[in-house]
């Protein structure tokens, strides 16, 4: 919820399921994936 608006963030493992927030800076995404994080399409 922190930064995609999703609530996928995940207190126990202390990360974002969705975009990986906590994880790393860096927003997680896979090729075979595709949803919307922040509204954006993250190819
Ligand atoms: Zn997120």
């Amino acid at each position: 919820m922190p930064r995609c608006g999703r609530h996928a963030y995940n207190p126990v493992k202390g990360y974002c399921a969705a975009c990986g927030w906590g994880r790393s800076k860096r927003i997680r995404r896979y090729s075979w994936q595709n949803k919307k994080v922040n509204k954006v399409r993250v190819r």
